[in-house]
């Protein structure tokens, strides 16, 4: 693959006073989703530097970064002409305002650039700060347009356990991960129903995929009529749920829930946050992976792999008919300050300008699928249940028992285990409790990913001899 490289010298690691920068953020950063009594003992991997796949600590130490920072380093880090790119904008116009009669190019091209490359006539877009200000506005959007539409009572939506679909309170709400839901926290619990996780490791016993999945469509019609096909609006799901575990559903679950949405007249929107922009070979999962045409599509993250912050909620002709209806004088009351952000803008271009230009997508296709051969033939090892992937996009999965699948003790921290050990050795793994998952930038090599796989193997091995 060909990217530009940055040219990283010692001097820049020399600068850093660890002392004094572990007991800064230590006093004072407080992480996302890090256990505290971790963070007092352990610090964290400071980060310093990143090209490429690669991202170097504060000490010159180099990773592999399977992860991809959080789902979102597409293009790799460390583009020289990404950086042009923002600059030159941060000189021309570092902000904009977004409310009202006010807009900017650079937010009105990438606009018409998101219409140009969704599916269908998927042709309106709601800029946001992040993915879960793109899920925000799309339950907003969806309650909106059912209000418009002379359907008040028809606001109550289903969602599926073990989904994230992010950390704002609707968000969360919205999610269904049991580890989230940590007691000290409410959820908003009025119109908000949980399916069953469509994963087929954990399928009920003695069910095969096709049986599972007729279960899984009428639990679905069964929720929808209890509730009152007149009370439910929207359906939402990610394609393949990412931080539940790269759940991969059974063939053809996509396909047989959209139909279901349009019997009873849901809305079903498709949380791309993770999926979309290359991560699974195509620009948007929903339409060219599992041949469904959402109302709304989320997306964030690999929308400018992670240089700038931004998210997008793109929705459907069929919901901007009802809610601008000439005539009405109606108003999406919602917005932030950062929306339509001019730099973020065009970050996202660029992105996508690279994303083309380079066949990313084409080489993410070819080179997932080598990463889904290669990651198979871990499923041998001793403490691995099951090995999940869908092009660059991955999940192994720890059992304590690999014929019941009976999970270790959360006091063992299998994930956390694999994860330091390939750290050790320079490899990233993102640990979810009794999981790592991996989702390496669009520019992995074929070489990268026999080094993921090999590390990989090692740590197992070596951690089921300790573990005996
Ligand atoms: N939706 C999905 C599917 C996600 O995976 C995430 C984040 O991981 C979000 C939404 C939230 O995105 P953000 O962290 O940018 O708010």
């Amino acid at each position: 693959m060909k990217y530009e490289k940055n040219t990283l010298s010692q001097a820049l690691f020399n600068q850093y006073d660890d002392k004094k920068l572990v007991a800064a953020d230590k006093a004072h950063y407080m992480h996302c989703f890090h256990i505290f009594d971790d963070h007092r003992e352990n610090g964290a991997l400071n980060i310093a530097a990143g090209n490429g796949a690669y991202i170097y600590d504060t000490h010159g130490r180099r990773y592999l970064d399977a992860v991809g920072g959080m789902w979102c380093t597409n293009i790799g880090l460390g583009r020289e002409e990404m950086a042009d790119a923002i600059a030159e904008q941060v000189r021309l116009l570092a902000y904009s305002n977004p409310f009202c009669d006010m807009a900017n190019d650079k937010a009105i091209e990438l606009s018409a650039k998101l219409a140009e490359l969704a599916p269908g006539d998927l042709n309106h877009v709601f800029l946001t700060t992040g993915g879960s200000t793109a899920v925000d506005t799309a339950y907003r959007l969806v309650q909106f347009y059912q209000g418009c539409r002379g359907k008040p009572e028809k606001k109550q939506v289903i969602s599926r356990k073990n989904a994230y679909h992010g950390s704002t309170f609707l968000t969360m709400s919205l999610g269904g991960k049991a580890a989230d839901r940590s007691p000290e926290f409410d959820y908003l619990q009025d119109g908000i129903h949980h399916l069953s996780c469509p994963n087929p490791y954990r399928a009920p016993q003695g069910m095969d995929e096709a049986a599972f999945l007729d279960y899984l469509v009428k639990e679905f019609e069964d929720k929808i009529l209890e509730i009152g096909a007149d009370k439910v609006a929207a359906f939402f799901a990610e394609p393949i749920s990412a931080s539940g575990g790269v759940i991969i559903p059974p063939k053809g679950y996509h396909k047989r829930m959209w139909e279901v949405c349009q019997k009873y007249d849901l809305l079903y929107i498709s949380d791309e946050v993770v999926t979309s922009f290359g991560r699974l070979g195509a620009f948007f999962a929903s339409k060219e992976v599992f041949d469904v045409q959402p109302d709304i599509i989320t997306t964030a993250k690999g929308l400018t792999s992670g240089y700038l912050p931004l998210g997008a909620c793109i929705f459907s002709e069929r919901i901007w008919d009802v809610i601008a209806e000439p005539g009405k004088g109606r108003c999406f009351a919602h917005g932030f300050t950062y929306s339509g952000h001019p730099v973020s803008a065009v970050c996202a271009l660029k992105n996508i300008e690279i994303l083309q230009r380079e066949n990313l997508l084409e080489h993410a296709k070819q080179v997932g699928g080598y990463l889904e051969q290669q990651l198979a033939t871990l499923k041998d090892l001793p403490l691995v249940g099951d090995v999940r992937c869908k092009k660059l996009m991955a999940c192994v999965e720890f059992v304590k028992d690999k014929q019941s699948k009976e999970l270790f003790p959360a006091e063992i921290n299998i994930g956390e285990k694999i994860h330091s050990k390939a750290q050790e050795r320079g490899l990233l793994v993102r640990p979810i409790i009794h999981l790592n998952v991996m989702s390496p930038p669009l520019t992995i090599t074929y070489q990268q990913v026999d080094e993921i796989v090999e590390t990989l193997r090692e740590v197992i091995v070596q951690t089921a001899a300790e573990l005996k």
